[in-house]
């Protein structure tokens, strides 16, 4: 177990800077959603200090401040909801379990069929963070590492055809390697209101 010192933004191999492993799949130097945010995202009444910035030196042991908790959106309806440093709850993407199971499940579309609800936010929630012109393979390639689960390229472009066809994605010409590439219309409309 490395030392954990919480003053000094060490950045060593293996490891995020507030000293557990890192490996938070979208952006690999973090161990945690909490810490992606809290490293990069400035903090309440801040252009650009960051949430760490503003923590480092608080608290009444200087060495080891207490994590406070942190604004976030829900990646299914849009409210904010308080994130924490606890690992079991690091990671946290919805406000609570309603949101969670709604943005999960299936659901019959108006001619009956099926909608992959759960694989389709995967795809929005991928083509929202990178917030570039993807492949439906990078995209399918994100998904398997992000999200632990599998989902072809195939897969993907079908339901990539359902989200152009719903005006939430935007399909481009080839690019230079001969596929199409997809990016988001609008990354800040609630998934929730996009789906119902
Ligand atoms: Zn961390
Ligand atoms: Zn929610």
């Amino acid at each position: 177990m490395v030392k954990r010192d919480a003053q000094q933004k060490h950045m060593m191999k293996g490891y995020c800077a507030c000293g557990r492993k890192n490996g938070f799949a979208p952006s690999p130097n973090y161990c945690s959603l909490y810490c992606l945010k809290f490293m990069t995202e400035p903090a309440d009444g801040y252009k650009r200090k960051t949430h760490y910035e503003d923590w480092q030196g608080t608290g009444t042991f200087a060495l080891n401040p207490v994590h406070p908790k942190i604004e976030c959106d829900c990646e299914w309806c849009g409210d904010s909801y308080k994130l924490s440093y606890a690992i079991s709850c690091a990671n946290k993407s919805y406000c609570g379990n309603i949101c969670m199971r709604q943005a999960t499940q299936g659901k019959r579309s108006k001619k009956k069929k099926m909608l992959n609800i759960g694989g389709m936010v995967r795809i929005m929630r991928v083509l929202r963070y990178y917030k570039t012109k993807m492949s439906a393979n990078d995209i399918s390639n994100h998904i398997k590492k992000w999200f632990s689960c599998d989902c072809s390229s195939g897969s993907v472009s079908n339901m990539l055809r359902y989200l152009c066809a719903k005006n939430m994605v935007y399909k481009y010409s080839m690019n230079e390697l001969g596929l199409m590439t997809y990016k988001i219309k609008n990354e800040h409309t609630p998934l929730k209101q996009l789906f119902s």
